[in-house]
């Protein structure tokens, strides 16, 4: 089976699927050409394990559009446009409420207790907004946006021929009834949050007793209810040493991904900038992420190895609306460019985009450079 992910009359690329891992290949009368030009963009899927290998589709990633499809082809799309200097925001999180029964050590909103939520006509503007300036992934965030009442006819809202849509939860809340409604309104992937791999270690950081078991029970409910399954762990000095133990619990749970993010100090951890990852500890996760692509089980998505070669997405690739409606380079940048309450996604989008300060190579947010200059926050 091949795997179209371009195609036009004069070149195309496609992936065949060798050992259970990827191999691209172009074809037409201009590969030798197009071929030089995007090594790059290539090599970036060449002999990666997919998330999921269907008859008819490939899930190369929870994090993006079936390959083939129309949402994939806007993805392209995107990629191209933004070689030549235009970037638009393919990755949109809605925070749709700030309620939510944990009370994690590192949650990114800040503790405002003020219990926001976005309406629901509010949203579905975001998300006519966004298609039409080109996004192909909608996340629905929180808060725990299982508390969101309405949240299946959001999801539902977000036409599938543009994008996929996603879900940020820590699990509680989500029976199995609730992921078969979710998978009927056309949730595309189901993200879970795990801090550790041990019940006791992760109810703590996430503030209360049992979040772990409804984490676990999350994953199983979404997969049986035919979800795609992301496990989402924010890496930290305190799970670093965890990493083998994760990865065991992604595979014996049956996941399709396994993504790790970087601790950000940012929203109740804003002045923690002291207790980022260390160099040794990263060098510890690349030697991890290494030996993993050799064992059975699900992939494995590095966003932090992959950063240091894509640069830092806010402003850039990514945008994030808040359940007040403010609308942030990426939900760890506390800077309202606008609001959607009062203003228009794509002239704020412009706004950001005048800013040179996103197109960073690094984390903007473990910048002290910038969080002084941006956020008078001096270490
Ligand atoms: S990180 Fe997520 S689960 Fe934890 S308190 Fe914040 S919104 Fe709730
Ligand atoms: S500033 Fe950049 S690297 Fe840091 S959390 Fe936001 S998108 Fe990620």
């Amino acid at each position: 089976m091949q795997y179209e992910f371009y195609k036009n009359p004069l070149f195309r690329v496609y992936a065949e699927i060798e050992d259970g891992c990827l191999k691209m290949k172009t074809g037409g009368v201009a590969s030798p050409l197009m071929k030089k030009f995007l090594t790059t963009n290539i090599s970036i899927f060449d002999g990666e394990k997919p998330a999921n290998v269907e008859a008819d589709r490939l899930i190369y990633s929870t994090w993006m559009p079936p390959i083939p499809s129309q949402g994939f082809d806007r993805l392209v799309r995107s990629q191209m446009s933004s070689m030549f200097g235009k970037n638009m925001p393919d990755q949109v999180t809605i925070s749709i409420t700030e309620d939510c029964p944990n009370n994690c050590i590192h949650c990114a909103l800040p503790d405002t207790k003020n219990r926001a939520k976005l309406a629901p006509e509010t949203v579905k503007a975001v998300i006519d907004q966004v298609l039409e300036m080109g996004t192909t992934f909608v996340i629905f965030d929180g808060g725990e946006p299982l508390t969101y009442p309405g949240l299946e006819a959001l999801i539902s809202y977000v036409d599938p021929d543009k994008a996929i849509t996603g879900m940020f939860t820590s699990g509680v809340g989500m029976t199995e009834e609730r992921a078969r409604s979710l998978k009927a309104a056309g949730l595309y992937s189901l993200t879970v949050s795990f801090d550790s791999a041990y019940e006791e270690k992760h109810d703590y950081v996430r503030g209360r007793k049992g979040v772990f078991k409804s984490a676990v029970e999350a994953v199983r409910n979404g997969l049986t209810a035919g979800l795609l399954v992301n496990i989402y762990v924010v890496l930290s000095r305190d799970n670093v040493n965890e990493l083998d133990e994760l990865y065991a619990l992604a595979t014996k749970l049956g996941v399709h991904e396994l993504s790790f993010y970087e601790i950000v100090p940012t929203g109740r951890w804003i002045d923690h900038a002291s207790e980022i990852m260390t160099p040794k500890d990263l060098r510890k996760f690349d030697n991890f992420v290494s030996g993993a692509r050799e064992k059975e089980g699900p992939r494995i998505f590095p966003i932090p190895q992959i950063m240091r070669t894509t640069g830092c997405m806010a402003g850039r690739k990514w945008l994030h609306i808040t359940p007040e409606g403010n609308i942030l380079p990426c939900a760890c940048v506390p800077i309202p460019y606008g609001n959607v309450h009062r203003d228009r996604i794509r002239e704020v989008w412009k706004k950001i985009r005048e800013d040179p300060a996103y197109n960073a190579k690094c984390c903007l947010m473990r910048n002290p450079e910038f969080r002084e200059k941006y956020l008078k926050l001096l270490e």
